[in-house]
């Protein structure tokens, strides 16, 4: 098999290339002509919408060129049948829809994914359970894991889940995002299902929002392309193309972004003398569990938080920095620094999450060295 950047450049070409253009081109046509020879037609009753991609578009909302090359692309590389959505909580939304369970249990994580959880209560009555209570679960519920886990970049052990949820015959979900491919990757513990928001690592410029469901069986991903049509929750068009042209630099980035969050990491903690008011650093290198070295095979995720004395020093801490803009998302080539409680009602008032980019590591570590050291 080629090599991970090689399949991020060639995974979608050849059979799915339309024109000779090395640049996949931007469609924005809703609608797709028909054969021209009625011969060729196919009934709709007979179409299956997974099989509509590039040489067969018919409709956007089932799918358009270029998000029929992304499913491929990020297909290959999660390693399974990739589905696209037009934001990660579209996703989310999809995979419980498929799943229609009862009850899911779902640790901290995402505020968004527990915004749609809290839709599903109001309205259907879907029991919420901790992860802590697997033993609440009946056989087709769903357990979601969100590893490593916003906003502290703490691995969840997906092996001791995943073999309690079986065991009750419930479906496990990892939500991926924070360390996408060749991070970590879900599928050695044998889980149902693998989501990202591809609006962070995948997308990488923040400049689109999108999500992926990925699949091991054909007949799921199926039908999940068959509730997508009706949910209407496709990857929209200059998304798809903007992803697509994302995914082609994808590992070097995630490489680069993941080597200099370990170095930023390991370089604050070892001069924790030097910042009294750097009360806790967070992040999956500085964690001890036996499982986090099996999990996180191909580095840490590039992001990380730290929670200073007060909430005055956190409030004022993006305003000193020269290279980490202040704004809340994570996965783009800029690095970030976010205020938590500007974003997330139940962030701690000192708590600050950072989001690495792609800079020079040495420079990062002299933004934040100089601002925690002015820290009194
Ligand atoms: C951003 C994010 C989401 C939601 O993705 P959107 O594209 O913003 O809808 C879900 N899970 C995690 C872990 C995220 O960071």
């Amino acid at each position: 098999m080629p090599g991970f950047s090689t399949r991020l450049l060639y995974a979608d070409r050849k059979t799915m290339d339309r024109v000779p253009d090395v640049v996949s081109p931007i469609n924005v046509a809703t609608t797709y002509r028909y054969p021209d020879k009625v011969e060729d037609f196919v009934m709709a009753k007979d179409v299956d919408p997974a099989s509509l991609t590039t040489d067969r578009p018919l409709y956007s909302r089932l799918s358009h060129p270029n998000s029929s090359k992304c499913e491929a692309v990020l297909g290959d590389i999660v390693g399974g049948h990739a589905v696209a959505y037009n934001s990660g909580l579209s996703a989310f939304y999809a995979a419980v829809t498929y799943y229609n369970p009862k009850t899911v249990a779902i640790g901290h994580g995402y505020h968004g994914v527990h915004g749609i959880l809290d839709i599903l209560t109001r309205n259907y009555g879907i029991k919420q359970v901790r992860l802590d209570q697997l033993d609440q679960l009946s056989k087709g519920d769903v357990v979601h894991i969100e590893t490593p886990e916003n906003p502290y970049s703490e691995v969840h052990d997906i092996a001791k889940y995943v073999k309690k949820a079986h065991e009750i015959g419930a479906y496990v979900i990892v939500d991926a995002t924070f360390a996408p491919p060749p991070l970590q990757d879900p599928w050695e513990f044998d889980v149902d299902m693998v989501m990202h928001a591809a609006t962070k690592y995948f997308g990488g410029h923040s400049d689109l929002l999108a999500g992926v469901l990925v699949t091991k069986d054909p007949k799921v991903k199926t039908q999940l392309v068959n509730d997508r049509v009706f949910l209407g929750t496709n990857i929209a068009n200059l998304e798809s193309f903007l992803l697509l042209r994302s995914l082609r630099t994808y590992e070097l980035r995630i490489k680069r972004q993941s080597s200099n969050a370990e170095k930023i990491v390991a370089y604050l903690d070892s001069h924790r003398q030097d910042y009294p008011a750097l009360k806790v650093l967070h992040h999956s290198s500085l964690q001890k569990d036996e499982y986090v070295a099996k999990q996180m095979k191909g580095g840490h995720s590039p992001v990380f938080a730290i929670e200073l004395e007060n909430e005055d020093q956190a409030k004022n801490f993006p305003s000193k920095l020269k290279y980490f803009q202040h704004s809340t998302s994570l996965g783009g080539v800029e690095s970030l620094i976010e205020w938590r409680c500007l974003s997330d009602p139940t962030a701690r008032p000192a708590l600050l999450r950072i989001s690495v980019g792609v800079e020079d590591a040495e420079d990062l570590i002299g933004d934040l060295d100089g601002a925690l050291k002015a820290l009194k």
